[in-house]
């Protein structure tokens, strides 16, 4: 049986026992919860009590399961002129989603953002024949190996259909978000952050235990961003969406994040 990390959704290769720990969650940028220590569970008994959640998210199907599970990103059907592609992924993948998916016209590759979000990638690439495409700074982050996984090297990659993925590190030096030119957008999961104001965005190395980023890592993001138009930034969650000026509030929040840390710091 495979196995899924209780705290970050990662899915762990076949074996008779779970996995002695989630390297993923024995990081800074996740953790292992302090009154459970880390627990895994078949990725079967994690499917029998979840269910599938697809609806719509500011104009793009969005993929997500119910109740709650670890970190809770949803992903997103993108239908560019190239095909579908399934933005970030979740750990979530049962027939009904397979038949719901094909009947919005299959997948013709994957890509994810960092490896908080591989998740449940392997299961979703077989289902679907398709390969997923990941970032090469990435690559000791893959916990479940497969032939399907592409990873690609340099600042982006494009995927065709005016879909280009784009490396911003940061939050992990692998860090990728996909630029779709036709729709104007920028697809972030959690490498360009939204916030509650929506005026801003934010980046951070860990979420979860508030480490910030250096100014250099954040100004980088800057620039990987700056040759690309768009007004919507989707983030990682559900409704989670900047609707409009995505460009000025990524070039705004990025000066301010920068006098932020520092000295003499914001509002001086
Ligand atoms: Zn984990
Ligand atoms: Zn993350």
């Amino acid at each position: 049986m495979t196995w899924l990390c209780k705290a970050c959704a990662t899915q762990y290769p076949d074996s008779p026992d779970p996995p002695g720990a989630c390297p993923i969650c024995d990081d800074p940028r996740q953790y292992i919860p302090h009154d459970t220590g880390q627990v895994f569970l078949p990725w079967e008994e994690y499917v029998a009590g979840h269910k599938p959640d697809v609806r719509d998210d500011h104009g793009i199907l969005g993929i997500g399961a119910r109740p709650d599970f670890a970190i809770g990103q949803r992903a997103l059907l993108v239908k560019s002129a190239a095909g579908n592609v399934l933005w970030d992924c979740i750990p979530y993948l049962d027939d009904e989603l397979v038949s719901r998916v094909v009947a919005e016209g299959g997948l013709a590759a994957i890509a994810i953002s960092h490896p908080h979000y591989y998740s449940a990638m392997v299961e979703w690439s077989r289902a679907f024949s398709c390969p997923i495409y990941l970032h090469e700074a990435e690559r000791a982050w893959v916990m479940r190996p497969d032939p399907a996984i592409r990873f690609w090297d340099g600042e982006t990659h494009s995927l065709g259909g005016g879909l280009t993925l784009v490396r911003c590190g940061g939050h992990y030096e692998g860090g990728q978000v996909p630029h779709w030119a036709e729709r104007r957008s920028l697809l972030s999961g959690d490498i360009v952050m939204v916030i509650p104001d929506r005026r801003f965005v934010s980046f951070m190395y860990s979420y979860p235990n508030l480490i910030p980023l250096p100014p250099t890592k954040v100004e980088r993001i800057a620039s990987a961003l700056a040759p690309f138009a768009f007004d919507t930034i989707y983030g990682a969650w559900w409704d989670r969406v900047v609707s409009a000026d995505g460009a000025d509030i990524v070039r705004r929040s990025v000066e301010r994040y920068v006098r932020a840390v520092s000295e003499p710091g914001l509002g001086s």
